[in-house]
């Protein structure tokens, strides 16, 4: 499996939790110790790319932003691993994109939530421009419903975006279980993959056990419907020693 990684997510960029300083590298010492995994660096997504999810206003407003101009780059970095992480899954070859800023809170001309550009729309709608993937399956388990992807997505035919919402951890796995088992069938899947939603996180529902899990269902629906064709892009995540091990057990889960 790719992990998709650049050096330039470390520093902060923001005053916001998703943008502090620290919060990767737990995770990526993790990641590293296995190796198996293979980094790869993205280049920034093309403004083209990040135009067919956005409009300019909101494209300019981000470019203009009060932290300045880091933020903007570090934005069109996270848009460009989402991109590098859909190419390898549209290849066959699952893909973690361990990418900030988060981006299921940014609509077409509107962003809020630490998000800036909607790095699952952006990555989607290039592979359905480039592959012809016009079906997309959305698992966002974040502990916040994703806006932005609902907003972005909804605009274009083929995409289900599932959004589990069950309060305890083994209602939540059942109704992801039963949400990928009802989904029709897609050309790729992808997880706004938030671990915020992690026990020791600030929604304290699920263990890394569990996140194994939503890993193992996710490439299970992948391998049965699409090819195999999966990948997942971090979004939320506040506890970082924690959530260095939710994002572990979710990609032993989903990896090849
Ligand atoms: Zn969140």
């Amino acid at each position: 499996m790719k992990i998709v990684f650049h050096d330039k997510y470390l520093p902060a960029y923001d005053d916001t939790p998703a943008g502090a300083s620290n919060r990767l590298e737990p995770s990526l010492s993790v990641l590293m110790k296995d190796p198996t995994y293979e980094f790869v660096i993205p280049e920034p997504a093309p403004i083209e790319a990040i135009h067919r999810a956005h409009g300019n206003g909101h494209i300019r407003k981000v470019e203009n932003n009060n932290y300045g101009s880091g933020l903007f780059d570090i934005s069109l970095l996270g848009a460009g691993g989402a991109m590098m992480c859909a190419e390898f899954a549209a290849e066959g070859i699952p893909a973690f994109g361990l990418i900030r800023p988060p981006g299921h809170h940014a609509s077409g001309d509107s962003c809020w939530g630490f998000c800036y550009f909607n790095n699952i729309a952006v990555s989607l709608l290039h592979v359905r421009e480039k592959y012809g993937f016009t079906r997309g399956v959305v698992l966002d388990f974040d502990l916040h419903t994703g806006d932005g992807n609902i907003n972005i997505l909804g605009n274009f035919s083929g995409y289900e975006v599932i959004n589990p919402a069950a309060p305890n951890e083994r209602d939540y796995l059942y109704e992801v279980e039963l949400s990928l088992k009802n989904a029709g069938p897609a050309d790729i899947i992808v997880a706004s993959a938030g671990f915020d939603q992690g026990i020791s996180d600030w929604g304290g529902l699920l263990s890394p056990e569990s996140y194994f899990s939503i890993g193992a269902m996710m490439k299970k629906y992948s391998l049965a419907n699409c090819s195999g064709r999966r990948y997942a892009l971090l979004e939320g995540g506040y506890n970082f020693p924690e959530m260095a091990k939710s994002v572990k057990a979710f990609c032993e889960g989903f990896r090849d």
